[in-house]
């Protein structure tokens, strides 16, 4: 499956499918058609999901258009949308749990959002009339196909769970338009914001696994979720219901170090979605955006009695006497 040819030889002076990588290449062509079908659309892959965030803004947007941003929805997405403002895009932040501003030209909703975990209500964004993009990256396909609820896009890093191994970086937009798809490509070919073949073999070889992951994934998260609630050291806790991502409460930026250097089995890295659990205090990227003592756990696949005596015993030691 993985072809990492940059040219195929034209056949008789003419082009054939495949011409130039960065065009389109065999094993992209296949990981795309699996991420499309997840999702019930036309799938797009780009280097990043950083990347599919900046190339679906690039394409459908221009000076001085606005987005409405899900409140509290993965910080790096502001961060792009801010860098563009250099070049007239307007950014207005809102509370996806409610329906979005009026007068905007592309609504972006994250379910649930990173870390926060709300839900979108994607009835009430889907009677919009601007363009939907869902990023869907902490749901997955297995837990939620906004196609199916009006989106327009939905967009995932592809970094995590549906990579699932913490070893491939890559983005995934799929359209339900297949205008959209196409325009999409157009502008990806030209700005080479593309996948390339090594890791697209990652993704389908991850692809195969995701339900299972994902589900075992959820069963944890939703105990561990339940055990964290009556832990006298955990303030809040959050979690949707669904999905791998939990994050909780300490009481200050102390106690969350504290948690984040006491880890046995949990790794203290960012990022999310792979087959072992990550834990990190969020503040140290987003600032007072966040809680200083806001903790994010996604969890992997070791056995959930293995997490919560690890959660334990890190947990335990916060509590200052
Ligand atoms: N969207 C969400 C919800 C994310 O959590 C991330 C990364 O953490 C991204 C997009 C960006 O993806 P990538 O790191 O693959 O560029």
């Amino acid at each position: 499956m993985l072809d990492r040819s940059t040219i195929w030889p034209y056949r008789d002076g003419e082009p054939g499918e495949f011409i130039y990588q960065r065009y389109g290449h065999p094993t992209g062509v296949e990981a795309e058609r699996r991420v499309g079908e997840l999702d019930g659309g036309h799938g797009l892959l780009f280097s990043s999901g950083a990347g599919a965030t900046t190339a679906l803004v690039l394409t459908f947007l221009s000076s001085g258009d606005t987005i409405a941003l899900a409140e509290g929805a993965y910080f790096g997405t502001g961060v792009i949308f801010r860098e563009l403002e250099r070049w007239g895009l307007q950014v207005v932040e809102f509370d996806q749990t409610r329906p979005p501003p009026g007068d905007v030209d592309l609504v972006w909703l994250e379910a649930p959002s990173n870390p926060f975990l709300t839900m979108p209500d994607l009835e009430a964004a889907a009677a919009h009339p601007a363009q939907i993009v869902v990023d869907a990256t902490a749901a997955t396909p297995v837990h939620l196909r906004p196609l199916e609820h009006g989106a327009d896009f939905v967009l995932h890093s592809a970094t995590k769970y549906l990579g699932g191994h913490d070893d491939v970086l890559l983005g995934a937009v799929v359209c339900k338009s297949d205008e959209d798809a196409e325009r999409l490509k157009e502008f990806r070919t030209r700005s080479g914001i593309v996948a390339a073949p090594d890791p697209c073999a990652l993704l389908l070889r991850g692809l195969e696994t995701l339900g299972p992951r994902v589900r075992l994934q959820t069963a944890s998260a939703r105990e561990l979720a339940r055990r964290l609630n009556d832990h006298p050291a955990v303030e809040i806790v959050r979690y949707p219901g669904f999905g791998g991502l939990v994050s909780f409460d300490v009481a200050g930026a102390d106690e969350a170090r504290q948690v984040e250097t006491s880890l046995r089995l949990i790794t203290n890295a960012t990022s999310l979605g792979g087959v072992h659990s990550l834990l990190e205090a969020r503040a140290r990227w987003e600032g007072d955006r966040v809680p200083p003592g806001l903790l994010r756990l996604s969890v992997g696949l070791e056995p959930v009695e293995d997490l919560w005596e690890d959660l334990v015993q890190a947990l335990d030691g916060s509590v200052s006497d």
